[in-house]
């Protein structure tokens, strides 16, 4: 049977799996759990990472320089890093989601990365433990995917699955302009303050287009009627004379 590339459900036996972690009452159970179902386990972290791409991309692009440590807090399975990494990430990122022609080579330097010179004791152990290699082979799937430790993997993985969907919120005002489209001619998005500018938007691109054309019409129609009544009025008038 041919596996699908990105399944949109779990198989029953990892919804089972799943079940039964949310009814564990403590981390040694967990921890039971998961070394007992080594292919749930990466089933699971595979369809759950791929559920917060969106999320992920978007908080990166959208990181504002005050905002490292909630971005931190938000993704706690990767290893924390010097604040100047997450916002060189965050301008590699944006220059990606532009359609820059670096792409490829931003990319794969996020694969090549290794602990800078800088790096302490901790950070390193952290890195060679959790995040390296960034991808990994799965014996189950036949093929490599992201080291659910590596930031950059899942990046990757991210860039490559949404690429035709990474958009530039149209509106302006946007707080947070860079986000995964649902639909490929999505062109605001999703904040309530843009979708009302989207409707005011097309109200506006419709009127142009079609409101204008059936105004004109209906006055030349309007035109037309009250000149042959004059004309009938004239002919009226000129019989009784
Ligand atoms: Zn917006």
């Amino acid at each position: 049977m041919m596996t699908q590339r990105h399944p949109r459900k779990l198989s029953s036996r990892t919804e089972a799996f799943r079940a039964k972690l949310e009814e564990a009452n403590s981390l040694e159970e967990i921890q039971r759990l998961c070394l007992l179902h080594v292919d749930e386990v990466s089933e699971l972290s595979q369809f759950e990472s791929r559920i917060r791409q969106p999320q992920l991309l978007r908080e990166i692009a959208n990181l504002k320089d005050d905002g490292v440590s909630r971005l931190v807090r938000t993704f706690v399975s990767f290893p924390q890093e010097p604040e100047a990494n997450y916002i060189t990430l965050r301008n590699q990122l944006r220059e990606i989601w532009s359609g820059s022609t670096r792409t490829p080579l931003l990319l794969n330097s996020w694969l090549m990365r290794q602990p800078s010179m800088k790096a302490t004791q901790r950070e390193i152990i952290e890195f060679y433990s959790y995040s390296y290699p960034p991808f990994i082979c799965s014996l189950r799937d036949r093929k490599l995917i992201p080291n659910p430790g590596s930031l950059r993997a899942a990046l990757v993985q991210a860039v490559l699955d949404r690429y035709d969907y990474l958009r530039i919120c149209q509106n302006r005002a946007c707080p947070a302009p860079y986000f995964v489209a649902n639909r490929k001619d999505q062109k605001m998005c999703d904040n309530a303050d843009c979708k009302a500018e989207a409707q005011r938007q097309f109200a506006l691109d419709y009127w142009k287009r079609e409101g204008h054309k059936q105004r004109l019409s209906a006055k030349r129609k309007k035109t037309r009627t009250q000149e042959q009544s004059r004309k009938f009025k004239n002919r009226r008038n000129t019989t009784k004379e």
